[in-house]
């Protein structure tokens, strides 16, 4: 019978270990993972759970008993340190060696470091696990100021459920707006302004050269003062499994429309992966996001149960700060121009981006009729009017029906 072995017990390792049952494996499963938490969600660590409105049992993807009930064998603390893909087998750090008949590499990303003076005090925090987030959550007590680096989503998150617990906060950005890699102008200077409607100071074209036992040491000289201080900036992949692996890898593991890598035997999922986005014309990404987790983790399930691959997928993702809900679908890879519908100010609106009159991305602000009809105006590419879209006096309904 086959056995596979699945390393990496996150969200899409978690959940092809549950998929593979659910579509019928019969043979062994092991799920190896080197947190000693059973997989767990991430994104409330820097939300719901921060500001103490989850418990530990609300993040598990499923019951800790789960996976003995469906035979799926958890080992937790288990780091796998080679993977030698002639013998199928993956040592792990204590000495033992697992072998497999299909592998799932499902090892995440990591946290960003800064190549700065500094960055090695032991005091300085980040955000991917549990028990970064318990570090984090230790020091927001009300009135204590943290400094956060970096103004991606984890950062500003992070900011909004500190002020939610009455303590200060600093966003700290090199570029010259926050989230400027990853959304467009208007939802920059949108969240800008909330955060600083919230009271978090934010800068922007601000450089960190130090870190320093009071704070953090920025290009102009400046010391921003801080209790604690956030490096939010950015995750890498966590692909040196696959390369000991001898896998092709760029920017992350690379895998096809079925998430299987360069070895037939062998698939990875999830964050780790650089992996072709059908809906932009198969162009390769890094989406570090949990619907891109789940749908791997079904692409590779099928593939091994001998399914036929899942439909392909709108990419999606979510962020919660304060009381807005963001959601965007799609990837404005090759947009030309963008449309607003909707008004910022009002903290409801939406900005799609355009090629051609194919819609690419939505960005939805509080906005949920905006993201469902975009996204699926983006799956089924149905062209659209840009005046129609622009005016809210139109329903998207009636935008979706051209
Ligand atoms: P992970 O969940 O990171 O799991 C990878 C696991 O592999 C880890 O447990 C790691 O310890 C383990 N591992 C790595 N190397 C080894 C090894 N050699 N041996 C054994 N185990 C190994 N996404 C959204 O869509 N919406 C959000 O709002 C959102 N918010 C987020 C907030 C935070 C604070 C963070 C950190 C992430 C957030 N994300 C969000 C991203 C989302 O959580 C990730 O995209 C998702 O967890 C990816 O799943 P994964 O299984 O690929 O990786």
């Amino acid at each position: 019978m086959t056995k596979v072995l699945i390393i990496g017990a996150g969200h899409a390792g978690g959940t092809a270990a549950a998929l593979l049952r659910q579509y019928g494996h019969e043979g062994p499963i092991v799920l190896a993972g080197e947190e000693p938490a059973p997989p767990y969600q991430r994104p409330p660590l820097s939300k719901a759970w921060l500001k103490g409105e989850a418990d530990l049992e609300a993040l598990l993807l499923r019951p800790e008993n789960f996976y003995a009930e469906h035979g799926i064998e958890l080992r937790l603390g288990a780091t796998a340190t080679a993977v030698d893909a002639a013998a199928k087998a993956v040592t792990f750090a204590d000495g033992t060696v697992e072998t497999y008949d299909a592998l799932i590499l499902a090892t995440g990303s990591a946290a960003r470091k800064l190549n700065l003076p500094g960055a090695d005090r032991p005091d300085l925090l980040e955000l991917r696990t549990l028990a970064d987030a318990e570090k984090l959550k230790a020091a927001l007590e009300p009135g204590r100021r943290l400094a956060v680096v970096g103004g991606g989503y984890v950062g500003l998150e992070a900011a909004a459920s500190a002020r939610a617990l009455g303590a200060e906060a600093v966003v700290i950005e090199r570029m010259d707006r926050v989230l400027a890699r990853v959304a467009s102008e208007t939802l920059s200077d949108f969240f800008t302004r909330y955060h600083r409607d919230h009271g978090v100071e934010v800068l922007t074209s601000a450089e960190v050269t130090e870190f320093e036992a009071s704070g953090v040491r920025l290009a102009d000289g400046r010391l921003i003062e801080a209790d604690a201080v956030l490096v939010g900036v950015g995750a890498a992949a966590c692909e040196q499994l696959a390369a000991s692996a001898g896998l092709t890898c760029e920017n992350g593991v690379v895998v096809d429309e079925t998430a299987r890598t360069s070895d037939t035997a062998i698939w990875a999922i999830g964050d780790v992966t650089w992996r072709p986005i059908p809906m932009h014309g198969g162009l390769r990404h890094r989406l570090e996001s949990v619907p891109n987790a789940l749908e791997q983790a079904k692409q590779a399930a099928a593939a091994i149960t001998g399914r036929p691959a899942p439909a392909p997928e709108v990419p999606w993702f979510w962020s919660d700060q304060y009381d807005v809900k963001l959601q965007i679908a799609g990837l404005p890879l090759q947009a030309e121009r963008q449309v607003l519908r909707g008004d910022p100010a009002a903290a409801a609106f939406a900005v799609f981006h355009l090629a051609g009159d194919l819609i690419v991305c939505v960005e939805a602000v509080n906005a949920p009729a905006e993201f469902m009809a975009g996204r699926q105006m983006i799956g089924r590419g149905t062209p659209v009017d840009a005046e129609r879209l622009a005016n809210p006096a139109v329903t998207m309904k009636a935008v979706a029906a051209g």
